[in-house]
């Protein structure tokens, strides 16, 4: 069991649903549900897919550009527009010629053209009209990212930028293993670092401010790595915290409190206790799939991913 801020999540919308996420797909398994569990943990709606393409393009495609001292020519808004639209099309091309139910492959041999949507799965497909304004999101949010003041300040600033998909370890209560995974940590000469979370939602949610103060943490209790630099401090308190939401241009700044500390801290480590409780330490196929609590409402089950191989779906 490796604990998660989205794995918690999970975890108290449906246990089921996280074990099925979290512990039950593997590729090379006997059980077949175990390979499609795998795929389906991969199902994003247009919605979703489309959040985290922007966040792909500016992991992959525009930091990376910035962060090359020999690069004369960094990338700008109409070039990583160019880069999003031909991902978006190979994306889409092989989300509509693949099936999670039925797809068998090597993730790692697909590369950036993966893609499983929800809608092929379990509808007739996304409209035109939901591409199109996902596209058109996608060009908003990119726009934004190039005229925010704000964020183009913490990528001017930084001497050295990390981005997903590097991997914070740390530990929790009873030496519990967990992971974040933030958009983007920029380390600034003399001064805190900087992590930011992008989201691309057309309202603004209320839950970045504990993802942000769980990033914090982990950056604070993660072991130094190899790029970063030698004179960082990651004291939480201390830590300058962005929530960028693209679509709607706004950037929220958040600092943490030593109450905040305790509240999240008290928050992971009571999420991973019960986790722990649950699994006992045993691997998925000595655990019994009904001693987990499932959603309470149809209406979770009928957004689910994983309710094609679900022992519990509420009909
Ligand atoms: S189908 Fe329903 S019960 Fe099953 S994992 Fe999904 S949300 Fe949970």
């Amino acid at each position: 069991m490796v604990w998660s801020y989205t794995a918690s999540r999970s975890f108290q919308r449906c246990q089921v649903q996280w074990l099925l996420g979290s512990m039950a797909g593997h590729h090379k398994a006997a059980d077949p549900i175990r390979r499609r569990a795998l795929f389906f943990g991969k199902l994003n709606t247009v919605s979703a897919w489309r959040g985290q393409l922007v966040d792909t393009i500016i992991s992959s495609h525009i930091i990376p550009s910035l962060d090359d001292p020999l690069n004369e020519e960094p990338m700008g808004f109409d070039a990583s527009r160019h880069a999003a639209r031909g991902l978006f099309d190979k994306q889409l091309a092989y989300a509509n010629q693949h099936r999670a139910a039925k797809i068998d492959v090597k993730l790692g041999d697909e590369g950036d053209r993966f893609a499983l949507l929800f809608e092929n799965e379990f509808g007739a497909g996304p409209t035109h009209e939901a591409l199109d304004q996902a596209w058109s999101e996608i060009e908003v949010a990119l726009r934004n990212f190039w005229e925010n003041d704000t964020i183009q300040k913490i990528l001017h600033d930084a001497v050295q930028l990390i981005t997903q998909p590097r991997t914070l370890h740390f530990q929790l209560i009873d030496g519990a293993k967990a992971v974040a995974i933030p958009d983007l940590i920029a380390f600034n000469r003399g001064a805190p670092p900087t992590i930011v979370d992008w989201k691309v939602h057309a309202e603004v949610g209320n839950d970045a401010q504990r993802q942000l103060a769980v990033y914090a943490i982990a950056l604070s209790r993660s072991t130094q790595q190899a790029d970063f630099p030698d004179d960082w401090n990651s004291k939480p308190t201390d830590t300058n915290l962005y929530e960028a939401q693209l679509l709607l241009n706004q950037t929220k700044h958040y600092r943490l409190t030593a109450e905040d500390i305790a509240t999240t801290t008290a928050y992971m480590d009571a999420s991973a206790y019960e986790m722990n409780c649950l699994t006992e330490g045993k691997i998925y196929k000595d655990i019994n799939i009904r001693d987990f609590r499932m959603a309470h409402s149809g209406l979770s089950c009928a957004a689910c991913a994983f309710q094609s191989i679900c022992p519990e779906v509420v009909q």
